[in-house]
């Protein structure tokens, strides 16, 4: 049997924090394997701070959202948001899976196309796509989805001056009853201005007119938002069709669903209270069966969800630098990931972990990062019990956004792993070192050489 760990007494006043109505909070449950590999193996071969991916997990995620869709509605296809994630490995995933390209920039173009998807499954968002952008984009007849007129007018140059009849959509935002609107993106419903962009589009005669998009926000917390929204994309597709006689193909309702991440300041678990895939789906696909598009010939419905697709695959795993206490005598402990790892951290409180069995002995925590900065907060409060250094853990859901907002600063962003579904590990991103980063430095003569 092996020894048991000792650990310090500890008196403890009573619990101070409010529970909610399932009592406190247990996160101190140990997740001690990651797809069956022990997270002390991974982090003994990678070493620690660690990105973990599950692509098993991305894969019956991707399959249950599909399924949510695919039951109610008879034509759906799905494109990856390149800059929810946009590691070559994960995006591959998606890729096997069925799933198109959504990118909003040309690098994350470029990145695509490298990648093997071909341009007629890029779906081109985002309001700076330069001259250049767009030629490629009209050469490979990308979906470009137009964001302002300045655009829409250079479209219609480009057009004229290639020979082409790019395929586009305009970019639609609106009034959901979800407030403040993202009114900044794209052309707005209420105001007459996505009628009037879909018009000089139609009277040019020179653009293929082919969908209609929006993306009404991120986390969204009320499925019927996009209820609201497709039913207002389905308006003016009709109009379209009354007054053009021309059909537009496909319907594209962005991403937004929220994962199961709990906000800050939340008052349940997000994993009790987020929507799920199939309420998102039922008052989206509601919204344009009950619309009067002719029935037998509905639209392509397209989701860009990038969030609720990849966050629960993915895993930080870190260790415990050192414990101190803080002048109000709260517990304070210092690990080795800092919030330049964790984007995210700013607007989760994320569940975190430890990797191994304790007593159940916890203690209120202070969790800070190793960056010199006081912002550097991983969780302002969390139960741990009492882990000392060299102690790991795990911080969940971290797959969206993180490995693309993730910052070089201070110290250097780590190894990334993918879990394959064949349960071994796959390195899919290799730690920075100092010769990467200064690779990208350049010297100026006169400062290549100093006395001290
Ligand atoms: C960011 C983005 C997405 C993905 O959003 P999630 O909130 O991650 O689902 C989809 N479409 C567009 C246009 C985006 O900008």
């Amino acid at each position: 049997m092996e020894k048991l760990r000792y650990e310090r007494p500890l008196i403890r006043k009573l619990e101070s924090d409010m529970p909610n109505k399932f009592g406190s909070r247990t996160e101190f449950l140990p997740k001690t394997h990651i797809d069956g590999i022990a997270v002390k193996d991974l982090i003994n071969d990678y070493g620690s701070p660690l990105f973990v991916i599950s692509e098993k997990n991305i894969r019956e995620t991707y399959q249950s959202a599909k399924k949510a869709f695919t039951t109610r509605y008879p034509k759906i296809q799905f494109a990856w948001s390149y800059k929810t994630n946009y590691l070559s490995a994960v995006c591959n995933v998606f890729h096997q899976e069925g799933s198109w390209a959504e990118v909003v920039s040309g690098f994350e173009y470029d990145k695509a196309l490298a990648n093997g998807v071909s341009g007629k499954k890029i779906i081109f968002n985002g309001p700076d796509k330069t001259e250049d952008d767009l030629r490629k984009a009209i050469t490979n007849d990308s979906l470009i989805h137009i964001d302002h007129l300045d655009e829409l007018y250079t479209i219609i140059e480009l057009a004229d001056e290639m020979k082409q009849k790019p395929r586009v959509a305009i970019r639609v935002n609106m009034d959901t009853g979800v407030y403040p609107i993202w009114d900044r993106f794209g052309f707005n419903y209420e105001n007459g201005q996505a009628w009037d962009a879909l018009n000089k589009i139609m009277r040019s005669g020179k653009l293929e007119l082919v969908g209609l998009h929006t993306h009404i926000g991120t986390f969204m917390l009320t499925a019927q938002a996009y209820g609201t929204a497709a039913y207002k994309l389905a308006d003016l597709a009709i109009g379209i069709r009354n007054r053009y006689n021309h059909k537009i193909k496909y319907i594209d309702m962005g991403g937004g669903f929220a994962s199961s991440n709990t906000l800050k300041g939340a008052y349940l678990p997000g994993t009790d209270t987020n929507p799920t895939f199939d309420d998102y789906a039922e008052a989206i696909t509601s919204a344009l069966i009950n619309s009067d598009f002719e029935p037998g010939n509905l639209p392509l419905l397209i989701l860009e969800t990038g969030r609720a697709l990849i966050d629960d695959a993915g895993y930080l795993l870190g260790s415990v630098i050192s414990n101190k206490r803080l002048s109000d005598g709260r517990r304070n402990t210092i690990v080795d990931v800092g919030v330049n790892l964790l984007f995210t951290s700013f607007w989760y409180d994320h569940k975190i972990t430890p990797a191994r069995e304790f007593t159940h002995y916890v203690e209120d925590t202070v969790l800070y990062g190793p960056l010199c900065m006081n912002i550097d907060v991983i969780r302002e409060n969390v139960s741990l019990p009492l882990m000392n250094k060299g102690d790991q853990f795990v911080i969940h859901s971290v797959g969206a956004y993180n490995l693309t907002q993730w910052m070089q600063f201070i110290t250097l962003r780590p190894k990334v792993v993918m879990i394959g579904s064949d349960g071994k590990p796959y390195l899919i991103r290799e730690s920075e070192s100092i010769e990467s980063i200064t690779a990208y430095e350049k010297m100026p003569e006169h400062l290549k050489s100093f006395k001290l």
